[in-house]
């Protein structure tokens, strides 16, 4: 059996790395760590773990949202599949992705049994507003033409 470390270009962490003799359907060796759980490329079981998740969880409308706040805080967006990674003055972070509400002033994180590994994270805040089928369509209608933070605001009702 063959056995060995190796860094993963997510974490940054050495992580076991070992070959059981299986191979995948393109005739590439399938690697595995200490659990059983497989590695994906370069990326550790553990991150492939969290981007399934995270990529599971987020819709294309959510991951705009915090690839438009990662850009506004100015970071570079090394990788855009999570966990994702940025970089800003010469220096590297990775990114992990929370959700939370906020309930009488302070802020609640969803308790999704993750572990804080990442250096930075981004928090979706999450509010639920009844509006009216009418309000909708005219969101609609207005958001077709301008997706303007002004025509947002007609949400809070
Ligand atoms: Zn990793």
């Amino acid at each position: 059996m063959f056995e060995k470390h190796r860094l993963c270009c997510y974490c940054y962490q050495y992580k076991k790395w070992v070959w059981l003799g299986k191979r995948l359907r393109d005739g590439s060796k399938l690697y595995v760590d200490e659990r059983n759980a497989r590695w994906a490329g370069k990326r550790c079981p553990d991150c492939e773990r969290k981007r399934v998740r995270a990529a599971l969880k987020c819709t294309s409308f959510e991951r705009e949202l915090i690839f438009d706040e990662l850009r506004r805080q100015g970071f570079e967006i090394v990788s855009f599949t999570f966990p994702l990674k940025v970089r800003r003055d010469e220096q590297n972070f990775s990114v992990g992705v929370r959700y939370a509400i906020t309930k009488e002033g302070k802020i609640v994180l969803e308790e999704d049994g993750q572990t804080h590994c990442s250096d930075l994270y981004v928090v979706m805040f999450a509010s639920a507003r009844m509006i009216t089928k009418e309000q909708v369509e005219q969101i609609q209608l207005q958001g077709v033409s301008q997706m303007a933070p002004l025509e947002m605001n007609l949400m809070r009702v």
